[in-house]
Parts: structure tokens; C-alpha cells; sequence
């Protein structure tokens, strides 16, 4: 049985008219950069996250460095966020020269844990990004609730989670700043490279779009040092047309989710846990298994592609070694990095295909 770890050529076929027919439009106008189908985008974004401006960006970790920006971080500032992510979360920090301050995650969310935070905090911390990984939110309640009470922002790092809810609401509308990314992997992925910023702040969002065009504010007028960090209209087009089809995806993923840990319930491994209050858009369908390497190799003789998400955690990364952490820094992270394994996911994995899986695992 041949099976994808995540079928895009399916979901291609399945809005083949939809999407030819917006993308030839593009090339016809000839207008590659901004226009129209950039601003339907942003227009829908915000209407599906339920935040007042939503922007497109050129990547993930362009959103997120372009969120720190324009809050001016700076050398010296102390940005708090945890080590168990895609290494850009932490990267955009180290870029601006400020320095990534990691806390353990929580053994069953994988996501930061809020009670180890407040005791990491000093005068130089500006912000916190809590990443809400594999798909479901951080607890961002109890995220904010500090930021409020010691002066920070907070910036969810929304690369995985675009259409997860969090006690009612959708991700990227749960703190100051909303970062998503528009990979081609991700829950709602373009056909290359694209991002999100999400904010309610008028202030913020027309200096992250200046920003995001050279700091310019009219033409070959630049008011700040900005980057190259546009989303281009072919990705909207592409991205908005996806999005039209959206909310049934993220449906589709949830019962695939959802059968995964049913099936997988009296098996010897760690499904993911959900809170009773969160929905997860299941960006990854990851599990903890105690033999990860005979697992993997068992389930590549049948043919069953699978991922690590994340194989090390970036305290330990060789680019982070000058901030001095060490092995046993942060246990939890580390033991579910050792552990941790992705299956197969997409809304186009059929009954079959998941059963087969499953009677490997179980094998
Ligand atoms: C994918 C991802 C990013 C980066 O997004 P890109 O669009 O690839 O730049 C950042 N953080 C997390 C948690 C991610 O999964």
C-alpha cells in the first residue's frame, strides 16, 4: 500500500479548477507583487481568526522576526519561549541579538508550561512566544496572565496551530501577536514559501507592514530598517482559494486525529492529548514510543514514511551552544525528543491506509 506522510498532490487534484483558474488570473494581470488577491487573503484570514488585521508575510519566521521588530527588541532584551520547537521560534531572537531564555515543556501538551515561566523573568525580558505545537494551543490564558502582570507581549507562535480553537477561539487571535505559517506541510500550506501576522493593535500592524516592505511608508520613503518579507500574489491566490476549503480540512483532520488515538488506544505508546477545551488542527499526528529507532525501521519495511518533530531540543543545538545550556537542562524536552514520532497525516489518509498503519504499530 503506497501511503504519503502527507498527501498535497491529493488536495491538488481535489481544487486542481479553483486553483488554475486564480493563478492564471495572476498571470494574466501580470501584478506578481501585492494586488488583489492579497488583499481578499488578508480580508478572509481575518474574518476566520476573528482579528482585526491579518498580513501576509513571506514566511513563519518571517512573521515572527517581524513581530519582534516591531517591538524594537534589541541586544541585551530576553525573549522567553521553549526548546522544544522548529528551530526558527528561537532563531528570530538570536538574529535581532537578544537572547532566547528556554523553559520545560508540560509532559502531556508538549507545549511550554506556564508555572515554570514567572521565575525566568528579570528586567530585561520584553517578550514570551509560546508555540502552540503539533496543532494545538498553548495555554495561553495562563500566558497572558503573566505578560499582563510583569509588562511583556506575547507572541503565539502559530506556525502549526492555523485553525486550532483555544476555549472558543481560533489560534493566532489569542495574544498580542498571532504568527502563522503557510509551509507547504502545514494545515494550510501554499505552493512555496508564506506566513501571517495576526494582531488586534493599529499601531503594530502598520509598522509590521512597513516593515515587511523595507520600512518604507510611501514610496522610497523608508521610516524604518525593514526587510524584503512580502507574501506574493500567486501564494494568495493559491492560499485563498485553500482557505475557501478550510474548515472542512481542519474537519477531516480532526477525525483522522481522533481514529488514530481510538485505534492506537490499547497499544503500548503515548497518543496525544488534547484539553477538554482545545480543538488541534493535528499539523502532526505525533506519538512517544519507548524503541523509536525499531519502531521507525519497522514501519519503513512496510513502507509507512515517518518524521521526527523535533530530534533534539535547541538547548542543545550546536548555533545555541554560546548560551550555555547543557544536557538535563530540560529533562521533559529532552525525554520526549528521544521519543516522539510523527505518522502519516493528512486530511486525504483513507480508512484503509490508517488501519494498515495502525496493524503495523500494533505488529
Ligand atoms: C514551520 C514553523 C516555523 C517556521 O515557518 P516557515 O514558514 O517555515 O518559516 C516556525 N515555528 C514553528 C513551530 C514551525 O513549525
Amino acid at each position: 500500500m503506497k501511503i504519503n506522510f502527507i498527501d498535497l498532490q491529493a488536495q491538488y487534484q481535489e481544487y486542481k479548477t479553483e486553483i488554475d483558474k486564480e493563478v492564471s488570473e495572476v498571470f494574466a494581470s501580470a501584478g506578481f507583487i501585492g494586488g488583489p488577491k492579497l488583499d481578499s487573503l488578508e480580508k478572509n484570514l481575518a474574518a476566520f481568526t476573528g482579528v482585526k488585521h491579518a498580513i501576509g508575510c513571506s514566511s513563519g519566521t518571517d512573521a515572527l522576526l517581524l513581530a519582534l521588530m516591531a517591538l524594537d527588541i534589541k541586544a541585551g532584551d530576553e525573549i522567553i519561549t521553549t526548546p522544544f520547537t522548529f528551530i526558527a521560534t528561537a532563531e528570530v531572537i538570536a538574529f535581532l541579538g537578544a537572547k532566547p531564555v528556554f523553559v520545560d515543556i508540560d509532559e502531556k501538551t508538549y507545549n511550554i508550561d506556564p508555572t515554570r515561566i514567572e521565575a525566568l523573568i528579570t528586567k530585561n525580558t520584553k517578550a514570551i512566544i509560546p508555540v502552540s505545537l503539533y496543532g494545538q494551543c498553548a495555554d495561553m490564558d495562563a500566558i497572558n496572565a503573566i505578560a499582563d502582570k510583569h509588562n511583556l507581549v506575547v507572541i503565539e507562535d502559530a506556525c502549526q496551530s492555523f485553525g486550532a480553537e483555544y476555549k472558543g477561539k481560533k489560534s493566532c487571535a489569542l495574544s498580542a501577536i498571532g504568527c502563522t505559517s503557510f509551509f507547504p506541510s502545514k494545515p494550510l500550506g501554499a505552493y512555496g514559501d508564506g506566513g501571517a501576522i495576526f494582531t488586534d493593535d493599529d499601531f503594530l500592524a502598520s509598522k509590521m507592514r512597513m516593515l515587511l516592505n523595507h520600512g518604507q511608508n510611501e514610496r522610497y520613503k523608508h521610516k524604518y530598517v525593514g526587510i524584503n518579507g512580502r507574501l506574493d500574489a500567486l501564494q494568495a491566490a493559491i492560499l485563498d482559494v485553500k482557505l475557501r476549503h478550510f474548515d472542512k480540512e481542519v474537519k477531516l483532520r480532526q477525525e483522522i486525529g481522533q481514529r488514530y488515538s481510538a485505534l492506537l488506544a490499547d497499544a503500548d505508546i503515548v497518543t496525544p492529548f488534547i484539553e477538554n477545551e482545545n480543538t488541534s488542527v493535528y499539523a502532526q499526528y505525533s506519538v512517544r514510543v519507548k524503541d523509536r529507532a525499531s519502531m521507525v525501521a519497522k514501519l519503513s519495511e512496510q513502507a509507512i514514511p515517518t518524521a521526527v518533530h523535533y530530534p533534539m531540543p535547541l538547548h542543545l543545538q550546536e548555533a545555541f551552544i554560546y548560551l550555555g545550556y547543557k544536557a538535563g537542562d530540560f529533562p521533559i524536552s529532552e525525554r520526549v525528543s528521544e521519543e516522539i514520532m510523527s505518522l502519516p497525516m493528512s486530511p486525504y489518509l483513507t480508512n484503509e491506509q490508517q488501519e494498515f498503519i495502525v496493524k503495523a504499530i500494533k505488529g
